[in-house]
Parts: structure tokens; C-alpha cells; sequence
């Protein structure tokens, strides 16, 4: 029985990408006021052996016999994988049977533990993420476990950096009123340069979170604070999220017709609708955003590519 392993999944960020989840349900060393999956109900600094490398790899097998062009594996799911005590051995016997691309998602919390730094030496890419850097800040937007202090989480994640050749995407969530205060970015600021990642990306609420009270931050604020952080050694981009038509300069109805029916011919890739439709991709995806979010089009993987169907 398949327990650990998902999709894969069409993701911009990394491509097709196969999950790997390696932790029980919402255990996790903090309680994101903002986390798509809900309330921590396991909270919990220490690590623990919840399942083996050969556990893993017995499920991973048919999956990569399956799908020969993926982008990436990647460690993700409803917890944090630093706390499984076999990441280390998982990621080294995923590097034994495949040249795919290993990436791991984490809340970088643990960052301060050698251990924890040595497990992820042998990945590609780290997606990491930083939301505060004042404890008061730290403790309303991560609600973390008590062990838990940001200096030394900061501090681990400057030591993973010197330790680390592969790429780091930092993530840093910007909750509306809690740490989009200018006191509050000028300590981020502060803390990425030291923490010296490959990219920043900055990225706020798109589906219902964990507490009722969390307010995204428009797109605009967002590009607003990527713009006072260009200095940084990073590339520091927005994460978009789903628009909404009049947030899109000159909307084009046109646009929108053009491609539901030129997709509704046939399932089309990101390139063909380039082709079809004589526009750039960047432009074609904030109109797809849209009708995905409408649930007039779907994106579907087929023969290992991204294809965008209409829903019916
Ligand atoms: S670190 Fe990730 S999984 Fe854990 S609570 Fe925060 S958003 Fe959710």
C-alpha cells in the first residue's frame, strides 16, 4: 500500500514533482497561524524514526519506473521532515536509484541541530522558510514549540549555509499586521543577508488558513517589499497567487475565450498555448491562475508534461 508517496504534482515552483511525506499528519515543530493544512495537533521539537529508507524506496520504485522525466522529488506533506530521524539514509537511497533531483520543504527550525544540517547535505535543493525574527513576532505568526528560540534557528540556518553548495529558496510568509510592520522587515532583512540564500521568495495567504483571523497581503504590498529588498545578494521574487481579472491591466475577455477553446480541443501545454495564441507564458499564466481558480481548467500531467484541460 502506497502510504508516503504522492502525485506527481504540477507545481511552477519545481516543476513535476513527486511527493515524498515522511512525517505523521500535522506533526510539526511549529503551529503556523497561516498553514493551509490546519492546527498543529502534534507539536514537537524532537526527532523521532516514524518511517525507515526502505519503507520509502520499496513505494518510490514503481513511481520512477513509471514517470521518467520528473523534476524533482520532493519532501513535503502536512509536517515538518527534518523531525524523521532517517532523512539523512532516505535522501541517500533515493540518490542511489535515481538522478532525479531530490528537494526538501521545511520550516528550517532545526536548522541549529549538526545532525540536522548533516541530513541535508545530500539534496539539491532546500526550500526553507522565515517569517520572523523577534521572538514576540516569531511566537504570533509560528507558534512554536517552547525549545524553540529564532536566534539559534537563525544561527543554524547561517552555519547550513556555509555548510551547503546546493541551492537554498528561502520562503518568508507575510501575514498582514503581524510581520509586514517596517521594524519587522528591516530585521528579515537583516537576518537574509546574514542567512545569504540563492533566492527569497515572498509569499502570503492564498487558501483558507489555520486561524480565522490571518490576513494575506495584496500582491502589490508584496512586490512592494521584493522592491526594497533588491539589494540583497538573493533574487527576490513574488510568489503569485491566483488574480482576480481587475488586478490584470487590460483584461482581455478575448484572451480568456482564445484559450478555453483552444484548450477545449485538446489538453494543451504551457508551450503550445505560446504557439497557439502569439503571447508570453507569463502573461498566459496569470489567465490560467484565474480559470484554474474558477474551476474552468484543470492542469493535468500526461506522459510526464503539464497539460491544461477544461474541467468538463
Ligand atoms: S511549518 Fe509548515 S506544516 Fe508546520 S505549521 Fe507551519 S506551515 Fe504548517
Amino acid at each position: 500500500m502506497i502510504k508516503h508517496i504522492f502525485g506527481p504534482v504540477p507545481s511552477r515552483r519545481l516543476g513535476i514533482s513527486l511527493g515524498v511525506d515522511i512525517i505523521p499528519f500535522k506533526t510539526c515543530t511549529l503551529d503556523c497561524i497561516y498553514c493551509e493544512c490546519g492546527g498543529t495537533t502534534n507539536l514537537t521539537a524532537a526527532r523521532s524514526s516514524f518511517v525507515d529508507a526502505g519503507t520509502i524506496i520499496e513505494e518510490l520504485k514503481p513511481f520512477l519506473a513509471q514517470h521518467q522525466t520528473l523534476e524533482y522529488i520532493t519532501f513535503s506533506g502536512s509536517g515538518e521532515p527534518t523531525l524523521n530521524k532517517d532523512l539523512k539514509d532516505i535522501i541517500a537511497a533515493i540518490k542511489k536509484i535515481t538522478l532525479v533531483p531530490v528537494a526538501v520543504l521545511t520550516n528550517g527550525t532545526l536548522l541549529y541541530l549538526p545532525e540536522v544540517r548533516e541530513s541535508l547535505l545530500q539534496a539539491d535543493l532546500i526550500l526553507p522558510s522565515l517569517d520572523a525574527v523577534s521572538p514576540p513576532v516569531f511566537a504570533r505568526i509560528n507558534q512554536p514549540h517552547q525549545d524553540l528560540e529564532i536566534g539559534a534557528v537563525i544561527e543554524g540556518m547561517v552555519k547550513f549555509r556555509e555548510q551547503y553548495k546546493g541551492d537554498i529558496r528561502l520562503e518568508v510568509f507575510i501575514v498582514s499586521g503581524i510581520n509586514d510592520g517596517s521594524a519587522e522587515l528591516k530585521k528579515l532583512y537583516e537576518a537574509i543577508k546574514k542567512i545569504k540564500p540563492d533566492r527569497v521568495q515572498l509569499n502570503s495567504l492564498d487558501r483558507p488558513p489555520a486561524y480565522d483571523h490571518v490576513e494575506p497581503l495584496d500582491t502589490g504590498r508584496l512586490e512592494k517589499i521584493a522592491a526594497g529588498w533588491q539589494d540583497l545578494p538573493a533574487r527576490v521574487e513574488v510568489i503569485k497567487r491566483a488574480g482576480k481579472r481587475r488586478e490584470i491591466a487590460s483584461f482581455s475577455r478575448n484572451l480568456e475565450n482564445n484559450i478555453l477553446n483552444t484548450i477545449d480541443r485538446r489538453p494543451l501545454t504551457i508551450e503550445d498555448l505560446e504557439e497557439l495564441t502569439g503571447k508570453k507564458r507569463i502573461e498566459l499564466y496569470k489567465y490560467i491562475d484565474i480559470l484554474e481558480r474558477e474551476k474552468k481548467v484543470i492542469a493535468k500531467i500526461v506522459k510526464d508534461k503539464i497539460f491544461y484541460a477544461p474541467t468538463s
